[in-house]
């Protein structure tokens, strides 16, 4: 049952502000606060390898819950230490020669593109851009028109950074598949917030971060890698616990999607990490995503009824991350004059998702991205800070 009294009180930060930012980094629940403190106060009693030893349970535990988060197995997963850490490493240990493509999406993420460039020029394959369709989402049909048996990777992100976009991710699943090319979804913004079933989506990899809408600790991750997969790739870090040294020249991987984890790990953010999977698994993926719909469908209303104020989400079915812009007021000035009054917002540049700003012609948002724990009287409170904003002129 959703229980927004008792969701507020376990999120101490939410009481005394208006928190729109679970987007960026969320607010996490007290359980996994209180869990990450105890580990630490652990490491400090006994040492760090004996307070790993006493929690070798919830730290088995840990990719189970993920994993059952997404549908997948525990094998499936490997823990990282960011969402980009998990994007690379996937990315990375597929073979590139020259004259392969990689495809990405008008709205991708800077990282990724990035590491796409960067390896593009260390291997000569090619980086292309998939159209994007009137709605901004990844034209299917040109997509269909790109594809052939060079195209090794096409990189989806499903939700981006900037705005309420929603990708049809498993349109491009049965596509690429159709010409043996990967995808590698980029969850970062829709893990947590969506439901997700990798096997329905039947995607090839995903990375996913703790802090945003997992409200899980800073500094973790996951890669997703779909089974059968796995022994195909090999990554371009491995330690000794993603591989066994067998001999003099010899080293076997494991054989699951662990290869890809490196052993060194902060055990405190790994289990509040998988103290926060639980919590999303205890109140349901499908009850969080309702609840954030309504509370971002509420802020897109009220916003859009201000005079003065654009919002500027794209898409068929919109995702909990609302963008807008103030006539007359830099992006950087609403998020200062919100957080004066205890609001918290965010601003997404040019820079994060470059092709995709480019092409509308902005050069900045003011993100605003509700979870589950806003309640009615902090859309109110925003609303009216923005309409204030617009009046003070
Ligand atoms: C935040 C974000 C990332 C990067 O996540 P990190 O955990 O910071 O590495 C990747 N993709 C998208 C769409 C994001 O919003």
């Amino acid at each position: 049952m959703f229980d927004l009294d008792t969701i507020r009180r376990d999120t101490p930060g939410c009481l005394d502000k208006v928190f729109l930012d679970s987007a960026g980094s969320s607010l996490p629940p007290e359980p996994v606060l209180t869990t990450m403190i105890e580990h630490l106060r652990r490491e400090a009693d006994v040492g760090g390898y004996v307070a790993a030893a006493r929690q070798s349970g919830a730290l088995a535990a840990v990719p189970h819950s993920l994993a059952r988060v997404i549908g997948a197995q525990a094998t499936d997963i490997a823990l990282t230490d960011s969402a980009t850490r998990a994007w690379n490493d996937f990315f990375a240990s597929v073979s590139l020669g020259p004259g392969d493509r990689i495809l990405i999406s008008g709205v991708e993420y800077a990282s990724n593109a990035i590491a796409a460039l960067g390896r593009a020029r260390s291997t000569g394959a090619h980086v292309e851009i998939i159209p994007s369709d009137q709605y901004g989402r990844i034209d299917l049909d040109a997509l269909e028109n790109m594809l052939d048996d060079r195209v090794r990777l096409v990189s989806v992100v499903h939700v981006p950074t900037n705005g309420g976009l929603i990708n049809p991710v498993r349109e491009v699943v049965e596509l690429a598949r159709a010409h043996g090319s990967l995808v590698l979804l980029d969850a970062c913004q829709s893990f947590g917030q969506l439901p997700i079933d990798v096997t329905e989506l039947g995607i090839d990899a995903l990375s996913a971060t703790g802090r945003k809408w997992l409200r899980g600790p800073r500094g973790t991750g996951f890669l997703y890698v779909r089974p059968g997969l796995v022994d195909a790739l090999e990554p371009a870090a491995m330690d000794l616990h993603g591989a066994e040294w067998t001999s003099e020249n010899s080293f076997v991987p494991a054989p699951d999607a662990t290869r890809f984890e490196l052993w060194e790990t902060s055990v405190a953010a790994r289990l509040g990490l998988g103290v926060a999977a639980d919590c999303l698994l205890s109140i349901g993926t499908d009850t969080v995503w309702a609840q954030i719909e309504s509370r971002a469908v509420a802020l897109r209303q009220g916003l859009a009824s201000i005079p003065g104020v654009d919002v500027h989400d794209r898409g068929t079915q919109l995702s909990g991350i609302v963008s807008f812009t103030v006539e007359g007021i830099s992006e950087h000035l609403v998020r200062d004059q919100l957080a004066a009054q205890n609001i918290t917002v965010t601003v997404s540049g040019r820079g994060s998702t470059l092709l995709d700003m480019d092409a509308r012609g902005l050069d900045a948002v003011v993100r605003a991205s509700p979870h589950y724990f806003v309640d009615e009287a902090d859309l109110d409170a925003f609303l009216g800070a923005v309409r204030r904003l617009q009046t003070s002129r």
